[in-house]
């Protein structure tokens, strides 16, 4: 394992890594010197974050085509981590769509089983494959994206919010499951962040959203994926080596309130 948040020769994977968060984290990993295995359901955005890697940071990555709603997916990507790199480190659980905007009474059953199955469900189907290898090489560090709707509610998400809150849940189980096998299962809560998944909702784009969005943060301002990026480096590494089931908000003060 790594010392300190240096991740030298260190194996970590990474979903949904061709945009924001997930983006943003693998180039963190590669400027650690990491071998990051980058993977997303978008082949062109994830393999553009893999030559990202490649070519302006010291760390090396390949990317592999994962979606998290299958299985055969994520064994291919653990396959590649053994394959191509030697085992596995660490692993940043972090695909996840936003879905859409419905009152719990209306949402429709194929929305509510599809925010669950890629939020949740692909956490859950991530873990269940990455222990075993973690087992194996005597141990690692798992950092799963939950949100602050993993802590507290927002009407018309109810899918969005219920899935959150089992990656909350999940992440303790784990944690709880491993504690002394050397492995730590840790989740990070971002409020609202500058990607992709904003702009698709029009926050990023329209000024009066914005502002909006910006008025639930006591710092008046959405967070960047570069700062949630710090945090699950953070989680992964060696320094927080007594951090274990901890869910950390990343929240410019959401939560505060
Ligand atoms: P993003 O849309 O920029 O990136 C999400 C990535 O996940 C995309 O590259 C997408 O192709 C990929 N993806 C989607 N479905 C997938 C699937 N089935 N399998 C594999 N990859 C898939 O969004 P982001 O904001 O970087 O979101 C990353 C994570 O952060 C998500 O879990 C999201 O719920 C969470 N989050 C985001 C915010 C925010 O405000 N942006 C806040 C809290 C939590």
């Amino acid at each position: 394992m790594s010392q300190s948040s240096d991740f030298t020769g260190d194996t970590v994977v990474v979903t949904g890594a061709g945009s924001g968060i997930g983006r943003a984290t693998s180039i963190a990993f590669g400027e650690a010197e990491a071998n990051v295995v980058v993977t997303d359901i978008d082949r062109d955005s994830g393999t553009e974050t893999a030559t990202t890697i490649a070519d302006e940071t010291s760390g090396d990555a390949t990317f592999v085509e994962v979606d998290v709603t299958e299985d055969a997916d994520i064994d291919e990507m653990i396959q590649t981590a053994t394959s191509e790199y030697g085992g596995l480190d660490v692993a940043f659980n972090n695909a996840g769509i936003g879905g859409t905007f419905d009152a719990t009474d209306e949402i429709s059953e194929e929305d509510w089983q599809t925010i669950i199955d890629v939020n949740l469900s692909g956490v859950w189907r991530s873990m269940r494959k990455e222990i075993p290898v973690m087992l194996e090489d005597g141990g690692g560090a798992i950092v799963n994206t939950s949100s602050i709707l993993g802590k507290v509610g927002e009407a018309e998400t109810p899918a969005y919010t219920a899935a959150k809150h089992g990656v909350v849940g999940l992440t303790k189980v784990a944690a709880l499951e491993r504690a002394t096998d050397d492995i730590r299962v840790n989740a990070v809560c971002p409020a609202y962040i500058e990607t992709q998944m904003l702009e698709d909702v029009g926050v990023t784009t329209d000024e009066e959203m914005h502002a909006e969005v910006e008025a639930l943060h006591p710092m008046e301002r959405l967070g960047t994926a570069e700062e949630i990026a710090e945090a699950v480096l953070w989680l992964a590494s060696d320094d927080a080596s007594f951090a274990t089931g901890e869910t950390l908000a990343i929240d410019g003060g959401y939560l505060s309130r």
